[in-house]
């Protein structure tokens, strides 16, 4: 399996324009003072399935054979794989069917049975919902569709890095949230040919570090799956993704959930943006290293804002850093 090349993630974002207007690139003064870098919001949380993966599931769909189309797909997901499937499904008339753990997110699991789609709950994650996806598939013939090992999937994405980099040439760095690494992979690709000097930098939750664990030891690997935060919920690195960050990543960082709290109520508070956990990551390893993006210009990929409203709770609950309570300062003085 290759992963694509420019032309593939230029033909991809032909097809794209008829389906997906670009998503805004935007600054906010107010997180700036917080991470006290330029900091850039990439908004795929502005996407209609409210997360980017929509643009790799587009892509592939509209790439299937007759009889694949006819047949249909199965995909395994915590959540915004599933919507993109079934969002792209819909779209080309494809029948789709959905594994999620148990006890999904409820938001994300109504969006794909109103998209159409038919959602069977199975396992307590995602490495568990992935074999009975694939017996699934082989028992009805229909196609399974990985979240990341599909180059289809990864130039669809890609698209989003091709956009970013046009909005914002000069950056030093892009910060990407993995879970499987479909989208940090994705990013990679695009920087080395259109913004070399770029930095591209991945995160995810310490709490589930197959990918990171993958990339340090340069080996696919397993890992306990422990985060809440369900785009970066995976337990084992994934094939394509990890060829590609191999050859390119700049670095690979880990943040806990705690952090990932704080950074979404930054995003509710200074960017005026709903993210649900993984949308936040990005900015949460900004503002967990200061000295390193010090006066940088850095892109944080906003990936989704599909949190349940529990979630959101809990994000508005974390305690704001001391610096932003004058009055206790000053009253324990
Ligand atoms: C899937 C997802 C991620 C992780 O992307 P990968 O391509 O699987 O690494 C990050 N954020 C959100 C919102 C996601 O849905």
């Amino acid at each position: 399996m290759e992963p694509p090349t420019l032309a593939d993630v230029l033909d991809a974002q032909r097809l794209l324009a008829h389906h997906l207007p670009p998503t805004p690139t935007w600054n906010y003064p107010a997180l700036d003072a917080a991470a006290g870098a330029t900091v850039f919001v990439k908004h795929e949380n502005a996407q209609p399935t409210g997360a980017f993966k929509v643009r790799g599931g587009i892509t592939l769909l509209s790439r299937l054979d007759p009889a694949e189309r006819q047949h249909g797909v199965v995909g395994y997901s915590t959540g915004n794989h599933a919507q993109s499937l079934a969002y792209a499904a819909r779209l080309f008339g494809v029948p789709c069917t959905i594994v999620m753990p148990e006890r999904p997110n409820p938001a994300k699991a109504d969006a794909v049975r109103r998209l159409g789609a038919e959602l069977v709950e199975f396992g307590a994650t995602f490495d568990d919902a992935a074999p009975h996806a694939r017996a699934l598939a082989a028992e009805r013939g229909m196609r399974l569709v990985s979240a990341a090992d599909e180059p289809d999937i990864v130039a669809g994405v890609a698209t989003a890095y091709a956009e970013l980099f046009a909005q914002q040439p000069h950056l030093d760095a892009v910060v990407v949230p993995v879970g499987s690494g479909s989208g940090a992979a994705a990013a990679c690709l695009v920087a080395a040919a259109l913004a070399p000097e770029c930095e591209v930098i991945a995160v995810q939750a310490a709490a589930s570090p197959a990918a990171h664990d993958s990339w340090r030891h340069g080996e696919l690997v397993r890992r306990p799956n422990r985060t809440a935060v369900e785009g970066l919920a995976t337990g084992s690195g994934f094939a394509l993704p990890q060829r590609v960050l191999r050859e390119r990543l700049a670095d690979f960082v880990l943040v806990d959930d705690e952090q990932i709290a704080a950074a979404q109520r930054r995003l509710l508070l200074d960017a005026h943006t709903l993210a649900e956990g993984a949308g936040a990551a990005a900015l949460a390893a900004v503002l967990a290293d200061p000295d390193r993006f010090a006066g940088r210009r850095v892109a944080v990929v906003c990936t989704g804002g599909n949190a349940s409203e529990a979630e959101l709770r809990r994000c508005l609950h974390v305690a704001p850093p001391a610096a932003e309570r004058p009055w206790e300062v000053a009253a324990a003085q």
